[in-house]
Parts: structure tokens; C-alpha cells; sequence
């Protein structure tokens, strides 16, 4: 980042400060998620706003060996006290709280003190993934479905917050208040809320938002996580997004949105292929299909994710597509008759929101580009549950269940060439070490403790 850079951004900034001002707003909070999915924070008094979006604010660079208990996985070379980096917020992006009367929200980068991009900024990954597909002539739309629980009291321990049936009138009466605030306070925000429904797991809720450009869809993942747990705080609720708060019964998915496009055409409908898919958009799912296994190690990255993906969880565990298909990985949406062409999408529902959303992303792209230059093609789609298949036809047909383990994922990540160089070196040996800090911690803990442990951290 240059002097002109740094001017413009201030500039930038300047503008912004009255109408923050005018709306209340006495201090930012710039933010980035680390690689254990937590979303960190420093912030400055509103008048400094314009010195943070041009020079950022000293953050370590052991940030990036963050586990989510606060715990750092250094190498032992003992490197991790020394350096700093700067968090320098995307004011363009700059909002003021709707649940947090007082402060506004932005979305940082990492940039090195020299000015340089930092290699393990997960955001600069993804602005750099995303650039990488416009040079080969194409964008992409994303968005993340958001599922939470809400818990009453302050206790540890999970008490349903909302009780009722799954998808019922009975919990949105039960909590009519909570939910209308949450909805009020995304409008506010300007996030563009598609639907709000109660979901099927004890206390659960879920939201989807309208799709973005990749960056700015985890961007938004970060402000809408914030802003119901936010909201949760002001109505005496605790917030869990963990994919597995009670060990029986269904968790918490993270699903992910993406469509390809190409000038103001969706490829992932109008084509000659299954489900109007286009050749380009075929070749870019199977790319990510091809490696769900080494992507679970970025979108469902702890091992309380695996509590999770099972079977008949609509969690989608096995490593095949298919239309509509609730347990199939990645499920084709096309959309209603006549809507094609705008909502037709891949969603991959194997992902949880303990995931960096920046870094789930950044997988998704990569991958699908892998595909491309590829030229890979999806197998045949799977019509029914695979699990109704029997093995002996899931064996023929080639599908296997994704890993059970984050040991198995990160296997599979450590070994994904595409993925790894991708990501680059030091980001990958960052993202290992946290993951193996993880499962050494977790090591022969039993699933109670695990979802124990876990239940309130993201
Ligand atoms: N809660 C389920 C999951 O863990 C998803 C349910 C749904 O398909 O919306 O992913
Ligand atoms: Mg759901």
C-alpha cells in the first residue's frame, strides 16, 4: 500500500465521519477471523477512523497460530512474540451496529508494516482468488446460510432458548420479539435477509441473506454472526453456532452458496448439461467435488465438526451431487421454473460456521478453478439418499463418505496441490499447526466434552 493509497484512504474515511456521527456512532470496531474461525477485534475512537483506514492499527503476528481457546501453536523456533502487523479496515464497507448502539463495524485486511499485503491475511487471499477469476473472465455470486441456537441464562450449559416444533409458528410466537430484532437489526445494517425460518434442532433458528460477491459475502457472514449474537445479549439469549451445541440430535450447518458468471450470464443454468449446468460450470463443481475431502479441513475445521456430519442429518456427508438432494455434499439448486437463470447455484452443505468464511471461500474458488484447468466433469448425480443405495452400489458408483475425522480432512489437505499452493506455504503451515493443536487438545476426549468445550467460542 503506497502514500496515494493511504491518502485516498483517509479521504475516504473522512467523508464517512459525519454521517457515522449523525448516527450515533463513538467508536469502530475493525475486525478479521483467524484461522480457527474466531472473529478478532480491535477498534479506535470514531475521530481516529480516517489515521486506522490508512495506517491500520499493531496487531501480533501470532494471530495466525490462534486457537479458538486462545491458545498459540508455535513451531517452537519461538518466532511468535516478534513482529507486528497492521489491521487496516475497508471503510467502504463501514457500518454502524444496529444491537450495538454506540459502535460501527469494519472488515480489515492485514497488511505487514512495510505496506505489503501480509501472505496469511485469509481476506487478501480471497480478494486474490477473486481477481484470479475475473482474469480468466469470470465472477462469482456466493452467500452463507446461517444457523444458530439460542440458549436462555448465562450457564454453560444448553437450555433451548425457543422451544416449539421444528420450522413451527409456536417458536416464532415463543420468541416473536428476539427474532423481529434480529430482522430489524440486519435491515438497519443494510444486509438483504432472504428468509428467516425456526430450524429443526432444539432452540435452533436460520437465516439466508442475498447473495454477494465472494469477498463481500463473508464479509457479511461476520456482520450477521455479530449482529444475532449482538442481538441475543440484548434479550438475555447465549448464541452458539457451534455445529454440534448438543450431541444428540441435528447441528449447525454453515451451507455455502456459489454460482459462476460470466458477463451477466449464470453458468450454472442455460447449458446443454444435467440441470441446464453449462460445461464451464460443470467443470468448476467438479473441481470442488473432486476435493470435499481436503476442503473439510478449512469448512469444518475442528473436531466437534465431525460430531456433526452424519448420515440423515441433511448434512450432507457423502462425496456426490445431486439435484435438490438434502444428503448428497453439494446439492444443485436450479430454482422454480422461469428463475433459472438468476437462481440456479451449487450449495455445499458439508461446511459449519466454525469456519474462517474468508478461507471456505477462498477453498470453494480455488478449487473450482483446479477444476477448470482440469477440464474435470462431474460424475453421474445421485437421485436418492445414498445411504438408501446399500454399499455394495455405492461402491460401484464410486461414492464415499467424506472424512470422519479432521485427521482424515487434514490429510487430504496437506496433500491437495491446488489447494495448498493456493493457499501459499506459510498460510498452510499456520492453518496445519492450528489444526493439530486442535486435535491434540481434543485428543480422546469424549463427543460430551467436546461439544462442551467448543459450545461457546465462535
Ligand atoms: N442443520 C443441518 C446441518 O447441519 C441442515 C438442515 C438444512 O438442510 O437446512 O447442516
Ligand atoms: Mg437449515
Amino acid at each position: 500500500m503506497d502514500t496515494a493509497e493511504r491518502q485516498a484512504r483517509s479521504q475516504d474515511a473522512k467523508k464517512r465521519l459525519e454521517a457515522l456521527e449523525a448516527a450515533g456512532v463513538v467508536a469502530v470496531a475493525a475486525t478479521f477471523v483467524d484461522n480457527s474461525g474466531i472473529t478478532r477485534v480491535k477498534s479506535v475512537p470514531l475521530a481516529r477512523l480516517p489515521h486506522l483506514a490508512a495506517w491500520g492499527v499493531g496487531i501480533s503476528t501470532s494471530f495466525d497460530r490462534f486457537r479458538f481457546d486462545d491458545w498459540i501453536a508455535g513451531d517452537g523456533a519461538g518466532v511468535e512474540p516478534v513482529g507486528d502487523l497492521r489491521i487496516i479496515p475497508d471503510v467502504r464497507r463501514v457500518v454502524p451496529l444496529a444491537a450495538q448502539p454506540g459502535w460501527a463495524w469494519a472488515p480489515a485486511d492485514r497488511y505487514q508494516q512495510s505496506g505489503e499485503p501480509h501472505d496469511q491475511c485469509s481476506r487478501l487471499l480471497l480478494t486474490r482468488l477473486v481477481d484470479e477469476l475475473a482474469r480468466q473472465g469470470f465472477t462469482a455470486q456466493t452467500t452463507f446460510e446461517v444457523e444458530w441456537v439460542v440458549s436462555a441464562g448465562d450457564g454453560d450449559d444448553f437450555v433451548p432458548g425457543v422451544t416449539g416444533p421444528g420450522y413451527s409458528m409456536t417458536r416464532l410466537i415463543n420468541r416473536s420479539d428476539y427474532c423481529r430484532d434480529v430482522l430489524n437489526a440486519l435491515r438497519d445494517e443494510r444486509v438483504t435477509v432472504e428468509q428467516f425460518h425456526p430450524e429443526y434442532a432444539a432452540g435452533q433458528l436460520e437465516l439466508s441473506v442475498a447473495p454477494e460477491d465472494p469477498v463481500s459475502a463473508a464479509d457479511t457472514s461476520v456482520l450477521v454472526r455479530s449482529t444475532i449474537r449482538a442481538v441475543g445479549v440484548a434479550h438475555g439469549l447465549r448464541t452458539s453456532y457451534s455445529p454440534k451445541v448438543a450431541v444428540p440430535g441435528v447441528g449447525n450447518g454453515g451451507h455455502v452458496h456459489l454460482s459462476l458468471w460470466r458477463d451477466s450470464n449464470n453458468l450454472f443454468a442455460g447449458g446443454d448439461g444435467k440441470f441446464g449446468l453449462t460445461e464451464t460450470a460443470d467443470s468448476f463443481s467438479a473441481g470442488v467435488l473432486a476435493r470435499l475431502p481436503a476442503l473439510l479441513a478449512i469448512g469444518a475445521p475442528s473436531p466437534v465438526s465431525y460430531l456433526r456430519l452424519l448420515p440423515s442429518h441433511w448434512a450432507g456427508v457423502y462425496a456426490c451431487w445431486g439435484l435438490e438432494n438434502r444428503e448428497a455434499a453439494m446439492r444443485m439448486v436450479t430454482g422454480s421454473a422461469g428463475s433459472e437463470s438468476q437462481a440456479a447455484n451449487m450449495e455445499v452443505k458439508c461446511f459449519d460456521l466454525l469456519a474462517n468464511p474468508y478461507l471456505v471461500l477462498s477453498g470453494l474458488v480455488a478449487a473450482g478453478l483446479a477444476g477448470l484447468g482440469e477440464g474435470a466433469r462431474l460424475p453421474e448425480p445421485v437421485d436418492v439418499d445414498p445411504a438408501a443405495l446399500g454399499e455394495e452400489a455405492l461402491e460401484r458408483r464410486g461414492i464415499t463418505r467424506l472424512p470422519t475425522t479432521l485427521r482424515e480432512a487434514l490429510d487430504a489437505f496437506r496433500a491437495d496441490s491446488a489447494l495448498t499452493s493456493a493457499f501459499g506455504a506459510d498460510l498452510v503451515a499456520a492453518l496445519v499447526a492450528v489444526r493439530e493443536s486442535e486435535l491434540e487438545l481434543f485428543d480422546g476426549a469424549s463427543d460430551d466434552d467436546l461439544a462442551a468445550a467448543t459450545r461457546w467460542a465462535h
